[in-house]
């Protein structure tokens, strides 16, 4: 039997999808973070499951030759980058092995699936930092909270996020002490700010500040959001975003503007964009473009094509395709997203994007009984994937092609299995880098049906 606190030598046999390494004491594993595959380390229990138990490493006997040194043990403990030990090339074989793992359990193994296109940017590449707060010692203090803990740890240096929103946070902190503000407390459900939400554009350089409070009593709020715009030059819009639910989601339904514009702007694929605070921007600019591009390129679109973008946010991926087609539809469930997707159709000149919010699934349905007939569908939806409805309802609606950018490669096979039982075929996937130092890996294919 295995005990707790009880130290043991083992060899890693294997990387789970979250980055642990995985060693086996007569077949029952043992997950233990920052070690990889290949290496030999003494290790000191920490957790016995029924199942599965955790471990951490006491000493390294055989270091990989994927290993490098790890930067900042932070990172490894709030799980901010929880692959900074790993170099990057095997980082990215990594993540292509995790695409072609969720293709096989699947058994799409026909399925051919390209190394995965590295980031241009390795680090501090994040355009988007949302960080909780703790009061220390009289101070308002940014960082994150220890993995599976309520132990804040104070971080300065975030590495994996555009710098200029580092510097950002230290300032809006220090004015935030001034003010004298509180930092919420989970426990007791008490206190002010929960959470510090930067976004800068990557091309713009403009930055929206949001501050998350628990109630919409925010003492001398607009004096504050005030300095911050005069602190920090490049602060053009601070929000205020209330949350008083007792949960881990970080936004709640309002957003209030306190000082400067409502949106910031940005660009993507040569388009201009404007992004409120609660619609979603992909974090890594620069690769998204080329992810998209990789979409468009792969769909062989053309002029006379009738498309539909679903899960479209603030429509990206529509303005970017809407050059290449006759028309194109696209949906979304956040309303302020869609507002958003208008005014940057108007903005750059587009007259055949049609926009609706409404769930994915629903809205569908409804342009499938108005006759719409798309001969591309292009989908980008969140982690759990598509809703079956939405497989079934494109399935009737026969489209040539699917395009599928995913950031769940688990949800993506799943899909592309339904696809393919319904006479879609799937060539080759392409992973893309879009989180370096993390775990999580996105990918683009298109499906072409069958005749
Ligand atoms: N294509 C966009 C957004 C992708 S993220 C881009 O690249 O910027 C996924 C989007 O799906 C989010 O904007 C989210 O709000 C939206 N979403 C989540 N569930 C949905 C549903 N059931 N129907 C429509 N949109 C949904």
């Amino acid at each position: 039997m295995i005990q707790k606190n009880q130290e043991y030598d083992v060899t890693i046999v294997d990387l789970t999808y979250e980055g642990m390494g995985v060693a086996k004491i007569d077949h029952y594993p043992l997950f233990i973070e920052n070690t990889l595959p290949g290496e030999e380390v003494r290790i000191k229990v920490l957790k016995v499951g029924k199942k599965f138990g955790f471990g951490k490493v006491v000493e390294f006997y055989k270091t990989s030759p994927d290993r490098i040194p790890s930067e900042e043990k932070k990172w490894t403990q709030t799980g901010i980058a929880p692959l900074q030990h790993m170099r990057y090339d095997a980082q990215l074989a990594f993540k292509k092995r995790q695409v072609e793992e969720c293709l096989h359990k699947m058994h799409c193994d026909e399925v051919e699936v390209h190394d995965t296109t590295p980031s241009p940017q390795q680090m501090h590449y994040r355009n988007k930092a949302q960080v909780p707060v703790r009061v220390i010692d009289g101070k308002m203090e940014v960082g994150f909270y220890r993995k599976n803990s309520h132990q804040f740890i104070a971080i300065q240096n975030f590495g994996i996020q555009q710098e200029d929103i580092d510097d950002a946070l230290q300032v809006i902190a220090r004015i935030l002490t001034e003010f004298g503000v509180s930092a919420y407390n989970e426990e007791r459900h008490e206190g002010v700010l929960r959470h510090i939400i930067v976004r800068q554009g990557y091309y713009s350089k403009e930055m929206m500040v949001t501050l998350v409070t628990r109630k919409k009593k925010l003492f001398q709020g607009q004096q504050i959001a005030q300095r911050i715009i005069e602190e920090i030059p490049t602060v053009v819009s601070v929000m205020q975003n209330i949350n008083d639910q007792k949960t881990n989601v970080i936004m709640g339904e309002n957003t209030i503007c306190l000082a400067g514009k409502e949106r910031i702007e940005d660009e993507m694929l040569g388009h201009t964009f404007q992004i409120s605070a609660p619609s979603f921007y992909q974090v890594n600019t620069p690769q998204a473009e080329a992810m998209y591009q990789k979409a468009i390129d792969l769909a062989h679109l053309s002029k006379d094509m009738i498309a539909i973008d679903a899960y479209c946010g603030i429509g990206t991926i529509t303005l970017s395709i809407a050059p290449y087609v006759k028309e194109i539809y696209g949906v979304e469930v956040v309303a302020p997203a869609i507002d958003n997707a208008k005014e940057n159709a108007k903005e750059n000149e587009m007259t055949n994007v049609h926009f609706a919010v409404g769930k994915a699934e629903e809205v569908l349905s409804k342009w499938q009984e108005e006759g719409i007939q798309p001969d591309v569908v292009f989908v980008d939806p969140p982690r759990k994937g598509l809703a079956r409805s939405f497989v079934e309802t494109t399935i009737e609606l026969a489209p040539e092609k699917i395009a599928y950018i995913s950031c769940n490669p688990a949800t993506f096979a799943r899909d592309v299995a339904l696809f393919k039982e319904a006479g879609y075929r799937l060539d080759e996937v392409y992973p893309y880098d879009m989180f370096p130092q993390t775990t999580h890996v996105e990918c683009v294919g298109v499906l072409y049906k069958q005749n």
